[in-house]
């Protein structure tokens, strides 16, 4: 591996609006704005920590910048041409006209009135000045309060990208002079294949598996799920093969087969064989509290399958999801979480044992039937020649 090395998230950041993993309706409503020439002047991507929102927002600088060669100067911005000076400037990061700003450590008015003094000069070399203002959340109140009017009414030259995790910490009167986006976690499917994409790129051969497990461990993050990658490449750099069980040791996870096999055992109160192979996973490398969220997970996804096949025996999972809940702050507060996964692997396949509210139900539902049955019985054979109807 050269000394070098550049990350997996910066070698492959996209640079056009069709390079956007799991943001496809997002990336169309751009391309239709920057194509149809109505760009609002402000702005703002919002989501979860890596799903793309700065990327988009350098993209979208990259599109209004794009100054073209010759003729094609003024048309599909929505796909820059990468070869025009605008272009190659941004790529360096060195573009003039586009200025990121990172709210989280410039969060003064001081900073926003730079921003404000900057706006009355014209662009040096693309058509816009634009602000890049990531973690925007993060700006003090006061301002917030002085980029207002900006904001309301930028000179025409200036377009303004705003990009923030928190939402509801952006003033009302902010998000209402912006065209709001949200990014969504990148599906977990969708993420495994573009692990299994990259690390071919690398030249690496990676198992279904191992993807699956970077994609789930990363919670939709494409900068989480390549920074694990990065990891792992460097463990796998000599036979460049990636299996499950270096990804299990580098995140610390349970295989999903194993984790299925344990909520089985304890759906079953097969208790001793729950508890032999979950000291096993964590044995294994797999961490105590990584493997209760897995089999939270197993549980939740059992639940909702139930709920969707309109199965309505629900009781004993929903009973086992209370224990799953209230077993949670303890994990998180013991000494020894591995102790207390254990314990709660045991309380559950024996709460798993008690009969189910509605197998009750129908015990009882046919105890009434019998009992009123016999009355019947009693009542015809007080009055005969009476039925059923008349005894009603
Ligand atoms: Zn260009």
């Amino acid at each position: 591996m050269s000394n070098h090395y550049v990350v997996l998230s910066r070698k492959y950041r996209p640079k056009n609006l069709n390079d956007l993993i799991g943001q496809e309706v997002m990336a169309q409503f751009i391309r239709t704005c920057l194509d149809e020439n109505k760009v609002p002047h402000a702005f703002l991507f919002h989501g979860i920590r890596g799903v793309g929102k700065t990327t988009t927002a350098r993209i979208l600088a990259r599109c209004l910048s794009c100054t073209g060669t010759g003729d094609d100067s003024s048309i599909h911005r929505s796909s820059p041409c990468g070869i025009c000076r605008s272009c190659l400037a941004i790529d360096r990061d060195s573009h003039m006209d586009v200025m990121e700003f990172d709210a989280a450590s410039r969060t003064g008015v001081d900073d926003v009135r730079e921003i404000i003094e900057s706006t009355q000069y014209a662009p040096a070399l693309g058509k816009f000045k634009i602000f890049i203002i990531d973690e925007v959340h993060m700006l003090s109140k006061s301002a917030f309060n002085s980029l207002l009017k900006t904001l309301e009414e930028p000179p025409l030259h200036v377009k303004f990208i705003f990009a923030t995790t928190e939402l509801n910490k952006v003033p009302e009167t902010v998000l209402s002079r912006c065209m709001t986006f949200q990014l969504n976690p990148i599906p977990t499917v969708k993420l495994a294949g573009y692990i299994l994409n990259i690390a071919n790129k690398e030249g690496f051969v990676i198992e279904e598996e191992a993807a699956d497990i970077v994609a789930t461990e990363s919670g939709g993050s494409v900068r989480d799920a390549l920074s694990i990658l990065d990891q792992i490449m460097m463990l796998s750099y000599r036979d460049k093969n990636i299996t499950s069980d270096t990804v299990i040791k580098v995140i610390g996870r349970a295989r999903r087969c194993d984790i299925e096999e344990i909520l089985e055992l304890i759906l079953a109160s097969k208790t001793s064989e729950a508890v032999q192979l979950a000291e096993r996973v964590i044995v294994n490398g797999c961490a105590p509290f990584a493997l209760y969220g897995g089999l939270q997970s197993a549980l939740y996804r059992r639940i909702t399958e139930r709920v969707k096949k309109k199965d309505g025996k629900l009781s004993t999972l929903l009973y086992l999801w209370q224990i799953f809940l209230k077993q949670t702050e303890n994990m998180k507060s013991a000494e020894h979480p591995e102790h207390v996964l254990i314990a709660a692997i045991i309380i559950l396949a024996y709460t798993a044992s008690f009969p189910n509210i509605e197998s009750m139900m129908i015990k009882n539902t046919q105890a009434n039937q019998n009992k009123s049955d016999s009355l019947i019985q009693k009542i015809l054979t007080k009055f005969p020649g009476s039925d059923v109807t008349e005894v009603e």
